[in-house]
């Protein structure tokens, strides 16, 4: 609660009376309107800047952190990108394992790369005749046929018997 006081010889000398600069607020050297004396303007921007100047230095603090933090390409040694960063530490791996330690366009180069290494591999193996993989001789062989399942047929009994020729 701020305390103003005044004097009466002064708010008689003052041609604005007691509206004049004639309160002067405890704490305070400075002779001011009633208004002035009982506002805390000091107060509030001196608040208020050292409380921008606190959240400044923190800003300051943390980036500071955060660029100690910001990893560095293994290929070619740059700082990672903000995009690049987060890309790696969210996505995980967008270019493959092995690349996460590089910039993007290392990444990629590295991506490339391994495409085309795969690619070439993959010609080779197709140029080359494959050893061993195929049964050969199998120009004679005819299917072989399941044997025929026997069906219980009952055969008539004949009458004719067969006698044996003696
Ligand atoms: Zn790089």
């Amino acid at each position: 609660m701020p305390v103003v006081v005044t004097e009466l010889e002064r708010i008689t000398a003052d041609p604005a009376g007691a509206a004049g600069e004639v309160w002067r607020r405890l704490g305070r050297a400075r002779w001011q309107t009633l208004t002035e004396a009982l506002d805390n303007p000091d107060g509030d921007r001196l608040h208020a800047l050292q409380r921008e100047r606190a959240r400044r230095r923190e800003a300051e603090r943390e980036a500071a952190e955060r660029e100690a933090q910001r990893p560095v390409c293994t290929g070619c040694g740059q700082r990672f990108t903000d995009t690049r960063w987060q890309e790696v530490l969210g996505r995980g791996r967008p270019w493959g394992s092995g690349s996460t330690g590089m910039c993007e366009p290392c990444a990629k180069e590295h991506f490339d790369r391994a495409e085309a290494e795969r690619a070439a591999r993959h010609r080779a193996e197709e140029a080359a005749p494959a050893a061993g993989g195929r049964s050969g001789g199998a120009e004679g062989a005819r299917p072989v046929r399941p044997p025929p399942i026997a069906a219980p047929c009952p055969r008539p009994k004949t009458s004719a018997s067969t006698a044996p020729g003696g």
